[in-house]
């Protein structure tokens, strides 16, 4: 519960921090996380176009470096990019001069004013400094589609159980999560649009 869904004490300790869009209407939030990936992007795109909705995508500046021309098709085709660091490595979040030095670098890659801190990991200081420049976003749902001990269908049922109105979902743009993630996300998406759910970016 406490990975899927934070508590609401622990997202009142970020009061600076978007987890959710609490005054959406019937409105989900679709992000991607860790890419752009030369595989498992395209693919997404194409599902997005055929489900016609648009989604966030939060890039790792290395990747943004290696595959700029993803970068484009992504905003291209009607999305928002957000960042993610340039590193994506664990331990940034205890040293702040390291932490802000690797966003500044994937700044150079990631044109955005979103940023979501790699395994949510950020302190409550650090998160109400960056808050005075970029609008960083959490998520009120993680579907742990990275998850290898997790079956395709208990990531389903997890991504169902929990997104409610304006939440802010997470999937995978990676290797690791692409199993999970192939087969929850386009059918998840397609039962929130039965239910009467639309689609939006986190525009920056
Ligand atoms: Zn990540």
């Amino acid at each position: 519960m406490w990975i899927e869904q934070m508590p609401n004490w622990v997202r009142r300790l970020y009061p600076t921090v978007c987890w959710r869009k609490e005054d959406a209407n019937k409105t989900l939030y679709l992000t991607f996380d860790d890419g752009p990936n030369t595989t498992i992007t395209p693919w997404i795109l194409d599902q997005l176009d055929e489900l016609g909705v648009k989604a966030t995508f939060f890039c790792i500046g290395n990747n943004a470096e290696k595959y700029p021309d993803l970068v484009k098709a992504i905003i291209e085709r009607g999305h928002t990019i957000g960042m993610h660091g340039y590193s994506h490595t664990r331990g940034l979040y205890k040293n702040t001069a390291v932490f802000l030095q690797d966003i500044e670098q994937c700044a150079k890659w990631v044109k955005s004013n979103l940023y979501r801190p790699p395994h949510g990991r950020i302190t409550p200081k650090q998160a109400k400094l960056l808050s005075k420049t970029y609008t960083v976003v959490l998520w009120d749902v993680i579907t742990r589609d990275y998850d290898a001990s997790l079956s395709p269908q208990e990531v389903e049922k997890i991504a169902l159980k929990y997104t409610r109105n304006g939440s802010i979902v997470v999937f995978h743009d990676s290797i690791k999560a692409q199993k999970n993630m192939q087969y929850v996300f386009p059918r998840a998406v397609k039962q929130w649009l039965s239910e009467g759910y639309t689609f939006a970016t986190l525009n920056d």
